[in-house]
């Protein structure tokens, strides 16, 4: 799967790369279910895992804030998986939340998460995840080098804008029908630069009411 996206150039760095094969995608799709195939997996509760592609598409364009020592926050963080890499990349030294506002999902996120690498960083409390309106941010561990948002939202939620550091980036598929992954920079006068990256199509960032009745 990785080799796959290196030859397509999706994955374009050592550190990606490295991450994506420390963190097994086997331990975090459903039972059953193929889990280095290139496409988006049904997880249960109308949410899916994200295509193997585009989770290697957000490592790369949050690469350079996931050094060691960072803080990094993933929203409507499902399975775990990028939590996970996160966690990885920033390392004991650095924070990766992850905030999900289904609780049977973050229950099993978290067992997913104790199978892989990265299970002595949520032992150590540098990864943690949490049942939270992901809308909100995590405010706790703010302000974050990187933001990522697993779903899309109908405009950029302002209490994220706000919890990213300044220098910071925040990776977040906006719109309905037709979705952009934008590409928010907060410049280091806090003023905030956005761009589109490429056309996505993810589960609505919504309520939980919502979501458990289909949209
Ligand atoms: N990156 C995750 C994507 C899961 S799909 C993965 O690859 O596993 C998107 C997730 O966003 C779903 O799990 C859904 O439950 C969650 N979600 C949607 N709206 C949310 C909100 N307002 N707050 C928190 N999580 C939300």
């Amino acid at each position: 799967m990785v080799e796959h996206l290196q030859h397509y150039g999706v994955i374009r760095s050592k550190k990606v790369s490295e991450v994506m094969e420390a963190i097994d995608r086997a331990l975090f799709v459903p039972e059953g279910t193929p889990p280095y195939v290139d496409s988006p997996m049904q997880i249960g509760y109308n949410a899916t895992i994200s295509a193997p592609h585009m989770h290697a598409t957000c490592l790369q364009l949050l690469e350079e804030n996931l050094k060691p020592g960072m803080h990094a926050l993933d929203v409507g963080s499902g399975t775990g998986y990028l939590t996970a890499c996160f966690a990885l990349m920033v390392g004991p030294e650095g924070r990766a939340v992850g905030v999900e506002h289904i609780p049977e999902l973050v229950a099993s996120s978290i067992e997913n998460i104790r199978k892989s690498a990265a299970a002595p960083l949520l032992k150590e409390g540098s990864l943690s995840v949490h049942v939270g309106d992901g809308r909100l941010g995590w405010p706790e561990c703010a302000p974050y080098d990187a933001i990522h948002v697993g779903a899309a939202a109908p405009e950029i939620p302002p209490a994220l804008i706000e919890q990213l550091k300044p220098g910071g980036r925040m990776v977040i598929p906006v719109g309905n029908m037709f979705q952009y992954l934008k590409v928010v920079d907060k410049n280091p006068d806090g003023s905030v630069s956005v761009r589109d990256e490429t056309s996505v199509r993810y589960v609505p960032l919504t309520s939980q009411e919502a979501q458990l009745r289909g949209y």
